[in-house]
């Protein structure tokens, strides 16, 4: 096994691979990819793959149009597939007072140069026959919008990382990060030891357990997130825009000759990683049908499909979600060399070339190419928040995803 690296990159997800893939890409040697399982096994295969242009801010605007430019060209850039398409999608408002978010939404998501505009609720039945006009106040059109297929990115990216010299280590688990006076030397592994001087903490659902190995705290929930997918529906074209209930926080995509579907609940599952034992993969995650089938009721009016449509897969994964709802990305105060790539906030996998590409520039070039510091680890500090408030923040960040109020 390799013994020297100059960057070791700890899980190969999709924020962890393309990390590895933007740092070798212009050139950087001696990068490693590690993951304890398969790469891109874990949660980044079981997303849905929904890229959400319109964005509480200015900056994540600004970040996902960079990375639905880099999904659309990831096979030109990578050399590897990936099934894409731009449908466009449909943010419905049910209640008067989320009208009011759809209408800054347009405003901010026009003002970034986003094609976005308000459509009444009949021309949105008549763009995606499976939404219903009953009970809808408002409607939001996103031309932007696109879904993948969330199989390809992680193991794409890794793929074309490797091509471009970086070496792929699977099946192999980190199991402490070696920090000496506040520097990082290298990584303990199942394997041996890899000595180097960068570290990025890629772990997904396991990134706390990978940084408090060392005491490094990291305000993030490991939380649930599934969703189903139905057997071939007539009418369930390819090109559907994408709907996203906002008080039910339900979503729904074209999949596969029928649909996809899946929900934010108001009381998400969340999992103390240790706890779950050393051989726990995303796969044996415990999933639970009455969830979906509970908000498949609560909009029956707009999507009597869901209720009707026989489920062909039930799947789910563990992002991890943050206080304040936003990534953490960049290096922690608390030991030199050491980076984050998580707190992916359900919303990771289709970011992931962006936050991959600044987070490698950062590395490189010591400053990101654009101002990430609402990202920054740096913005919490040490013991500034308790588990109790985490949970609950993360909670509220989870349920209002859409932006309701
Ligand atoms: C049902 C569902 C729907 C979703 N929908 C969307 C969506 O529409 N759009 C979107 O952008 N995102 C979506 N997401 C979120 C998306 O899946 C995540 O944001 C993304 O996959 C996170 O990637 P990751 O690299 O952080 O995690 P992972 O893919 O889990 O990768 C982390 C890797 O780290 C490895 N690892 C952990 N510990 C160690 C160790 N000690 N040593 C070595 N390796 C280790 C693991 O084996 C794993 O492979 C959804 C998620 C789910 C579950």
């Amino acid at each position: 096994m390799i013994r020297e690296a100059g960057v070791i990159v700890i899980g190969a997800g999709g924020l962890g691979a393309a990390t590895a893939f933007y740092l070798v890409k212009p050139g950087a040697r001696n990068v490693v990819l590690i993951d304890k399982y398969d790469i891109g096994s874990q949660t980044s295969p079981r997303a849905a793959g929904m890229v959400s242009c319109v964005r509480k801010s200015e900056l994540m605007i600004e970040l996902i149009k960079l990375a639905a430019g880099r999904i659309e060209r990831f096979t030109e850039e990578t050399g590897q597939p990936l099934d894409w398409v731009r449908s466009g999608s449909l943010k419905v408002a049910r209640r008067a007072q989320d009208v009011a978010v759809v209408e800054d939404d347009v405003l901010r998501g026009r003002r970034l140069g986003l094609d976005v505009e308000r459509i009444s609720p009949e021309e949105a039945h008549r763009l995606n026959p499976f939404l219903e006009p009953d009970g809808v106040a408002a409607v939001m059109r996103v031309g932007d919008d696109m879904y993948f297929n969330p199989a390809q990115v992680a193991v794409g990216f890794a793929r074309g990382a490797e091509a471009c010299g970086a070496t792929l280590l699977p099946h192999t688990a980190v199991t402490r990060v070696l920090i000496e006076r506040g520097e990082v030397t290298g990584v303990e592994t199942n394997g041996g030891t890899i000595h180097g001087p960068i570290v990025v903490d890629a772990a997904g659902a396991w990134t706390r357990q990978v940084a408090e190995a060392n005491g490094l705290r990291i305000p993030l929930v490991s939380t649930a997130q599934q969703l189903f997918v139905t057997d071939p529906l007539p009418g369930a074209r390819a090109d559907l825009p994408m709907v996203r209930v906002m008080d039910a926080a339900v979503y729904v995509r074209p999949c596969d000759g029928g649909l996809l579907w899946g929900v934010y609940e108001e009381d998400p599952r969340f999992f103390e990683m240790d706890s779950l034992g050393e051989r726990f993969q995303i796969k044996d995650m415990p999933l639970d049908a009455a969830v979906l089938w509970r908000y498949a009721a609560d909009v029956r009016r707009q999507l009597p499909v869901l209720l009707k449509a026989t489920v062909r897969e039930h799947r789910g994964g563990i992002p991890t979600m943050t206080a304040d709802g936003q990534h953490i990305v960049g290096p922690t105060p608390a030991a030199r060399g050491f980076f984050f790539a998580s707190g992916c906030n359900v919303s990771g996998l289709s970011i992931s070339p962006a936050l991959g590409d600044a987070l490698a520039a950062w590395i490189l070039e010591g400053t990101p190419p654009i101002d990430l510091a609402p990202l920054a680890a740096a913005r919490f500090a040490p013991g500034s928040w308790s588990e109790d408030e985490l949970r609950q923040q993360a909670r509220w960040q989870y349920r209002h995803f859409y932006g309701s109020v």
